[in-house]
């Protein structure tokens, strides 16, 4: 969900609405001020770790049973996206992993971020961390991919890879 000021965050003063840069956007009315909402997306990091095991996917603390995604992330200010998801990787999973390619930048528009996603492959004994409540290894070929989010990078790496797949409904 986009974030959603009613006051400005600079002023206190509430926001209206008006067009700026070609859409409509909460602004500050105070001209003094000049705040505008942009709402632009926050990137994420997010990759396919390629494991001795499997492919791994990981259901966060909170997800339903039945939900495993990518493991992913917000960067840390001064961080390149390299470094951000091997870091999220090292956190989420205690293991190393080693970039293989950047597979595409994907705009999830339901969460407002720009999601950019890379295959990495990876080693070791898999320890998870706190916000992780499980883990599942799947066999590359057998990895589909998920409508929405980072399932649009898992059927392009899937394409890449030469595995035939289908969009889940
Ligand atoms: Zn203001």
């Amino acid at each position: 969900m986009p974030k959603d000021y009613t006051y400005c965050p600079q002023c206190s003063k509430a926001l209206i609405q008006a067009e700026r840069g070609g859409r409509q956007r909460a602004i500050c009315p105070d001209e003094t001020c000049g705040f505008v909402h942009w709402n632009n997306p926050t990137p994420v990091v997010a990759a396919i770790v390629e494991h001795e095991e499997g492919i791994i996917l990981v259901r966060n603390q909170g997800w339903p049973a039945s939900w495993f995604g990518l493991v992913s992330g917000f960067l840390e200010a001064d961080e390149t996206p390299e470094e951000g998801i091997l870091r999220e990787i090292k956190e989420e999973l205690a293991i190393d992993a080693q970039l293989v390619s950047f597979i595409g930048a994907y705009a999830f528009s339901m969460r407002n971020e720009l999601i950019l996603a890379y295959h990495v492959k990876a080693q070791g004994e898999i320890t998870l961390s706190e916000e992780i409540a499980a883990y599942k290894a799947v066999p590359a070929q057998k990895l589909r991919p998920w409508p929405f989010g980072t399932g649009e990078a898992v059927r392009d790496w899937l394409t890449q890879q030469g595995f035939s797949h289908h969009l889940a409904e």
